[in-house]
Order: structure tokens, then C-alpha cells, then sequence
């Protein structure tokens, strides 16, 4: 399965990477925001960020299974030849270690979340960081949050609560993080703590977008119709709904190809959902990510730009001053940024002509 976080965007940032790296330049202006993923626990969470991904790597289940921050660093890799697409994954904790093996990662993320909090539930925001390189990803940063809890388990303190909310404002006050607000349908929807988290730290809605999960176990005669369409609490951005895996189906090594297909199969079928395609689904989950990445790409990139002209000014001047036979490599460097900024402005045409509204609702 490919991922669905970027898949539209990889082409045009892996070009404007190509163009850029003979000048000895990095893409750092370009660099994409972080995207959080909070919600209360078991709310599908570590779900929804597999599936956005595409591959089997998270720890999972009805239990507390996320108990420290995962930044889940993506790193675009281009493919080279013979490369066979290889994707891997390496930790901060473990440098030089590769795993090609992704429920190895799985492993690994349990193994270091016991090391760093114990066994017995408590939870801690000591961080643990995760790249992954693959050619399949954009250059960007997941964060996947223990969920909100109530009442304190195990060796769990009893301000719990106010311990994890804390720990995932850290996160969501960033003016730059989007916020994946995940609420699942099978509980009522107007008490959500995510959404409730979210407003608090994005007031206007920029930067939240509403994920509702398990809609496939909804009480009987209910659906998430009025909610999918903002109209018990409103969000500038709109809602997704999804389904992933059940516990079954993770215990069954369902995989992750499989149940998107189920997915799939699922709101096409449903008498509510299925002329409510807009709003449905992983990949659209993913189409709506991309146009917000799309957004932050057009609001830095003049910056970019203007940055690039005035280095082709300077580069100029030395050159005048120099004389053009002595510096050839002051020379190439003119030709290149001059490529470049031609580059520049058909880049700004086309990101214009896809300027479209992301808001779906207001
Ligand atoms: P997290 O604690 O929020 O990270 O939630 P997880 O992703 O670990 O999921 C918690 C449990 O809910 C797991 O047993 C999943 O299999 C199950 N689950 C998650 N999403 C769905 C869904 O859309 N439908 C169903 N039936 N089960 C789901
Ligand atoms: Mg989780």
C-alpha cells in the first residue's frame, strides 16, 4: 500500500529538491508543519496514523498502548535504481540501527515505552523519535499522543488527566501544528475531548481538522450524518469519517490494504455515507491533508523566492567585479540559479492555479 500523506505533493517538492540541491540548498524554508493526532484513548488514534502512512507499525489495542509521545520524523528518500522502493525505519535511541521490518519498529516502540515508563500503564512525555525513509512519504512530522483518560489504572498518578492533557497541549499550541482531532462515533460526539482540546488551542479552526472513527460500530438506527457535516459543532475544516481495524481484525493480522479496501466496500454500500463521499474515508483523509500542506507550501514559498533572487544578485555582482574566466564555478552557480528561479515562477503559477478553497464548511 502506498501512503496517502503526500501522495499528490511528493512529485512537485522531490523537483523543486532536485533543482535546488546542485546550489548546495535544502528545502529547510519549505519544511512542512507537524500534525498531532489527539483524542481520548482507544479512540483509533495510532489507527488512523497507520492508515495515513500505510504500513504496520504502531502499537495498538483497547488497552493504554500509546504511553509517550512517537514523533514519527517522514524523510523523503528518491528512489534510486534498484533501490526496490525500500522503506525503513530508524530510532534516536538506537542510531544506525535500520529495520527493514516493520513490526520489528512495532517491537521496538513497545520495548523502549517499558524502558522509559515501566510496565504497569504510567505514562510520560518523554519523547520517543521514530524516522522513517521511504520514497513513498513527504519530508514531515506525525506525532501520535497517549490518549485522554479519566480515571487513573495501574501505577497511573491520580492527576492522570490533567498530566496528559498537558502533555498534548505542548503540542497543539504550536501555531503551526495541525491537529488531528479524532473522536469516536460510537460515543456521543458533542462530549468529545479531542474537539473540546482542539478548540481550546485553535480557536478559529485553521488548523483542526475532525477525524471520526469506528463508524462501522455505531448503535443500530444512528449515524454520523449531522456531525460529518459540522452542524453539532462546527469546524472550518470539516470532518472524516473513517473506519480501520477492530481488535479482531488486528488479532486476525488483518492487513493494512485489506482493510482500507473494507473501508472502501464499507461507505459505498452504507444507505447514509455513500453520497457522503467527500467526507468519508482514509484516502480523503489524506487529499484533505495534502491541500493544508499545499497551503503552508504557498504562504512560504514567496520567501523562498525572494530569497533566491537576491542570492542570484549578489552572485551576480561577483561576477562583474571577478571577471567570468577566472570563476567557473561562480558561473555554473549563475546558470543554476537562473534555472531555478524560471523554476520559481512556474512554480507559483501552478501552486496558483490550484489555489482552491480548503474550507468546506462556514
Ligand atoms: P488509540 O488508543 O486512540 O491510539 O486507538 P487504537 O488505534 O490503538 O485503537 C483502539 C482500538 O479500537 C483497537 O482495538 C482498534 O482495533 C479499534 N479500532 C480503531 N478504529 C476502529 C474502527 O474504525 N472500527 C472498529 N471496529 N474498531 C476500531
Ligand atoms: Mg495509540
Amino acid at each position: 500500500t502506498s501512503p496517502v500523506v503526500g501522495s499528490s505533493l511528493i512529485p512537485i517538492i522531490n523537483k523543486l529538491q532536485d533543482i535546488l540541491a546542485p546550489v548546495g540548498r535544502e528545502l529547510t524554508n519549505i519544511s512542512l508543519p507537524q500534525v498531532a493526532v489527539i483524542g481520548s484513548q482507544s479512540s483509533g488514534k495510532s489507527s488512523v496514523l497507520e492508515a495515513l502512512v500505510g504500513r504496520d507499525f504502531l502499537p495498538r489495542g483497547c488497552d493504554i498502548c500509546t504511553r509517550r509521545p512517537l514523533v514519527l520524523m517522514l524523510e523523503n528518500r528518491p528512489e534510486k535504481p534498484g533501490d526496490d522502493g525500500k522503506e525503513w525505519g530508524e530510532f534516536r535511541h538506537l542510531p544506525g540501527k535500520c529495520f527493514y521490518d516493520f513490526s520489528k519498529i512495532r517491537r521496538e516502540i513497545q520495548a523502549e515505552t517499558e524502558r522509559g515508563v515501566g510496565l504497569n500503564k504510567r505514562v510520560s512525555d518523554k519523547q520517543i523519535f521514530l524516522k522513517i525513509s521511504s520514497p513513498n512519504v513527504l519530508n514531515m512530522t506525525l506525532v501520535d499522543l497517549p490518549g485522554i483518560t479519566k480515571v487513573p489504572v495501574g501505577d497511573q498518578p491520580i492527576d492522570i488527566e490533567a498530566m496528559i492533557r498537558n502533555m498534548i497541549m505542548v503540542y497543539i499550541q504550536q501555531e503551526s501544528c495541525i491537529i488531528l482531532a479524532v473522536s469516536p462515533a460510537n460515543s456521543d460526539l458533542a462530549t468529545s475531548d479531542a474537539l473540546q482540546m482542539a478548540r481550546e488551542a485553535d480557536p478559529t479552526g485553521y488548523r483542526t481538522i475532525g477525524v471520526i472513527t469506528k463508524l462501522d460500530i455505531m448503535d443500530r438506527g444512528t449515524d454520523a450524518r449531522n456531525f460529518l457535516l459540522g452542524k453539532v459543532v462546527p469546524l472550518r475544516l470539516g470532518y472524516i469519517g473513517v473506519v480501520s481495524r477492530s481488535q479482531e481484525d488486528i488479532n486476525n493480522n488483518r492487513s493494512i490494504a485489506d482493510a482500507l479496501s473494507h473501508e472502501e466496500k464499507f461507505f459505498n454500500n452504507h444507505p447514509v455515507y455513500s453520497s457522503l463521499s467527500g467526507c468519508c474515508g482514509i484516502p480523503q483523509l489524506g487529499r484533505k491533508l495534502n491541500q493544508i500542506l499545499e497551503r503552508h507550501i504557498r504562504t512560504v514559498f514567496p520567501s523562498l523566492k525572494s530569497e533566491l533572487n537576491s542570492e542570484i544578485f549578489s552572485v551576480g555582482k561577483g561576477l562583474r567585479t571577478y571577471g567570468r574566466a577566472l570563476e567557473p564555478d561562480v558561473e555554473k552557480g549563475v546558470i543554476l540559479l537562473n534555472i531555478l528561479s524560471k523554476y520559481c515562477e512556474a512554480f507559483s503559477a501552478m501552486l496558483d492555479g490550484r489555489s482552491q478553497d480548503i474550507a468546506t464548511t462556514e
